[in-house]
């Protein structure tokens, strides 16, 4: 059973309100507007939905009308106040100067502001109203700002934190200003007794799908008397406020959830509410120690929580609790390829790792006691599994698995632990600062021994974080000579972990001390730690004050000779998720790389070339220091996405199809196993252990096909890119990922 914990985003239908709009599309069909008997029963239908809307949002008078949701609210009630504005500036008054929001208001309110602001012409300031560290507005800023706005807007409730605003501070912050002023009342319809007559309160808008009615019916509040534009222009319906026949399906459905409301049965009383989210608190204290709540419960809505888990990113979070069947929101919305911080726990001012840590968990005041028992035992399910794979303390003492290599990624920077499985000595290459408290944890559950930690070079976005790792680590370590700069013993040749062996080239360019480590077993070079010398997809990095151009050729020439052009290569910064490559791959990828390294371009002329392909691809100074410059675009071009019906395709064939689960351990023992087809060969390897698997991939046979798949299908197209990247052609992703399998496979197979 799903448990869907995502009630802020949106909420399933009640079924009283799927069965009304069911009776309104079957028999009571009729278009309000028309003057027959049909007609009136439909209009008489929107009265008393409207008559029930008046008394649930305390309206008795001003407008109420049906539209579209809260977004073509936010639209209309902006419109109206921009346009009034518009109005008097041309009748040759003065007016205010600023629009103001609050600064955590969700995107459709500033974004309206700005879009209204700029397409009538008025070019007022728009700012945001400062909140306080609990996410609420700062009421002095806003006394002294009001008398220069023309219109101010403030959320009831947030919709990521849950924080309730203090409408009658704002009242009174706003008192002898003539601003307007709207009240974005999404999170609060059903869970807050909102009073709108009863407070200075221009417009509120609402959507029906945040309190399970379904999406495309919401309604807008405006005050009596407030300035009114529409934004539908037509056949004159809802007063010639709102053109367009109404969504009669859709409010039938608000009025059977309104009914509800007013009820008193359906749904939980605040108390109720309280005592569940606190279970679900115990939950997540008890799964997740050191959990912290990035909002305080006493001005929260009763239904929403948001968290933060110190070292562990919402992207894991989220893929835990979904492989447990438990449907939660990020606190940043992941974007296709990074995960954007939330601006509303930003502008709480809340600290870094809190933002990208977080968490969002809402559910709906028609939850039972039963739901959340389920809710609290599968979170601690979740912490047990992190338990079990050493992300949380404390960690059962297991002897756990250890691979040769595995990568940790932090913003792009990736530190590897190449480790030899049978003596479990280990060594650290690049450790980063973020990771110290992580790793310590990581090699202690698995009883590593670690003989080194190195850097490739001295870093110019962070400094090492060797000494402090050193310091975290459980055992003792093995070093015992002194150390170089980067933590190589002096005067060694090589460091032996059981039968591997690692030695080390200088690559002076990137920096003066950039040093790659080779890689040898009993079979040969196996891989070259690079550093910053050689990224996927992008000339290695020449820009920081410390480097050395001049040397930088002849250090990519000297490792050319060392490795060869099929070694493979792990750089020191991975931004677009290709794991590895080599300078076959990157040549292919990189004339310019290529012209280096066939001698065609001395030094000082790879600089010029290179300074005139970063102005020529015009990046921005971002993406020059984040990427060097980039010369194959971040996205490789050809698609790797394969859809259900390719893969039902293949199943039957005796092709030699590999399946690969690139999901990490711990999402693994918290659902069912995936069932993709029968009898063929499975391997699961996390993305974070996916270089051990590279050579073995490689060397199949070309026509053999490998086909990734995850929860959601993005982890698995990394995998299938980077692959094809480095040769293999058939390297696919399961699109949509386990989650869109099982209806997918149904719709392909009934075609
Ligand atoms: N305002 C808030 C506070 C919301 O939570 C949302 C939806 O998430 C909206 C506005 C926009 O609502 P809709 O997308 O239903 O138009």
């Amino acid at each position: 059973m799903e448990i869907y914990l995502d009630a802020n985003a949106t909420t399933p239908v009640l079924p009283q309100a799927s069965a009304a709009a069911l009776a309104t599309m079957a028999d009571d069909f009729g278009n309000p507007s028309s003057i027959h008997s049909t007609g009136l029963k439909a209009r008489a239908l929107m009265d008393e939905v409207r008559a029930r809307a008046r008394r649930v949002l305390g309206a008795p008078d001003g407008q109420l009308l049906f539209l579209s949701g809260a977004t073509e609210g936010i639209q209309t009630a902006v419109l109206s106040a921009l346009a009034a504005l518009r109005g008097r500036r041309d009748a040759g008054e003065a007016l205010p100067k600023l629009l103001l929001f609050g600064a955590t208001e969700h995107k459709a309110v500033p974004e309206a502001l700005k879009h209204w602001n700029a397409l009538l012409g008025l070019h007022l300031q728009v700012l945001p109203i400062p909140v306080d560290r609990d996410g609420r507005h700062d009421l002095a800023w806003l006394r002294a700002h009001a008398p220069r706005a023309g219109l101010v807007c403030t959320m009831a409730a947030n919709n990521e934190t849950g924080v309730i605003s203090d409408l009658d501070g704002i009242a009174s912050a706003l008192s002898g200003s003539a601003a307007l002023w709207m009240v974005d009342s999404v999170q609060a319809l059903g869970k807050l007794p909102l009073r709108l007559s009863g407070r200075p309160i221009d417009y509120a808008p609402f959507s029906g799908h945040k309190l399970y009615a379904p999406k495309g019916i919401g309604l807008l509040y405006v005050r009596e008397g407030a300035p009114f534009t529409p934004l539908m222009a037509g056949g004159g319906q809802e007063g010639a406020l709102r053109s367009g026949t109404e969504n009669m399906s859709g409010i039938a459905a608000l009025g059977a959830v309104l009914a509800a409301v007013e009820d008193g049965h359906t749904f939980r009383n605040h108390e109720v509410l309280a005592s569940y989210r606190d279970r679900l608190a115990a939950a997540l204290r008890d799964a997740f120690p050191g959990v912290v709540f990035n909002a305080p419960s006493t001005h929260c809505l009763p239904t929403t929580l948001n968290f933060s888990v110190p070292g562990l990113t919402s992207k894991l979070l989220l893929d835990l609790f979904d492989a447990a069947e438990m449907r939660v929101s990020g606190g940043s919305a992941c974007g296709a390829t990074k995960a954007l911080p939330s601006h509303v726990l930003e502008a709480m001012g809340l600290p870094d790792w809190q933002v990208s840590s977080a968490v969002r968990l809402s559910f709906g005041p028609a939850a039972d006691a039963q739901f959340i028992d389920e809710a609290c035992a599968r979170i601690r399910a979740c912490g047990e599994s992190l338990r079990e794979h050493c992300l949380s303390v404390p960690a059962p003492s297991l002897l756990r698995p250890l691979e040769l290599l595995t990568r940790f990624v932090v913003d792009g920077a990736c530190c590897y632990v190449l480790a030899d499985p049978a003596s479990r000595h280990c060594v650290v290459i690049d450790p980063l600062p973020e990771l110290t408290g992580r790793l310590s944890q990581w090699l202690g559950c698995r009883d590593c021994t670690v003989v080194a930690v190195l850097d490739t070079h001295s870093h110019g976005d962070h400094a090492s974080s060797a000494a402090e790792l050193r310091g975290a680590l459980p055992h003792a370590l093995l070093e015992g000579a002194p150390l170089d700069a980067l933590g190589w013993p002096e005067g060694a040749e090589e460091i032996t972990l059981g039968s591997l062996r690692l030695t080390k080239l200088a690559i002076p360019g990137h920096t003066r001390d950039s040093t790659a480590y080779l890689l040898h077993s009993a079979q040969g070079l196996q891989r070259a730690f690079v550093g910053d010398t050689v990224m996927p997809g992008a000339l290695g990095r020449s820009d920081f004050a410390q480097s050395e151009p001049l040397a930088f050729g002849p250090s990519l020439r000297k490792l050319a000779d060392t490795v060869g052009p099929h070694t493979l290569l792990l750089p020191g910064h991975d931004y677009d998720d290709r794991f590895a490559c080599t300078l076959s791959t990157e040549c292919a990828a990189q004339p310019l790389l290529a012209r280096v390294l066939r001698g065609e371009l001395d030094a000082a002329g790879f600089a010029a070339a290179k300074a005139a392909l970063e102005k020529n691809l015009a990046l921005t100074a971002y993406q020059t220091v984040a990427c060097g410059a980039r010369v194959d675009g971040c996205a490789e071009g050809s698609t790797v996405e394969m859809a259900p019906a390719g893969v039902l395709a293949w199943l039957p064939k005796p092709s030699g199809l590999v399946l690969v689960d690139v999901r990490e351990p711990y999402e693994g023992r918290l659902g069912p196993a995936p069932d993709l087809g029968g009898t063929v060969r499975q391997q699961a390897v996390p993305l974070s252990a996916l270089l051990n698997a590279l050579p073995d991939w490689l060397a199949l046979p070309a026509e053999t096909p490998i086909l990734f798949f995850c929860r959601s299908g993005h982890r698995s197209a990394q995998a299938a890119r980077a692959l094809r990247r480095l040769g293999h052609v058939q390297a696919w992703s399961l699109a949509g990922g386990l989650a869109l399998w099982p209806r997918a496979r149904d719709a392909a197979l009934s075609v």
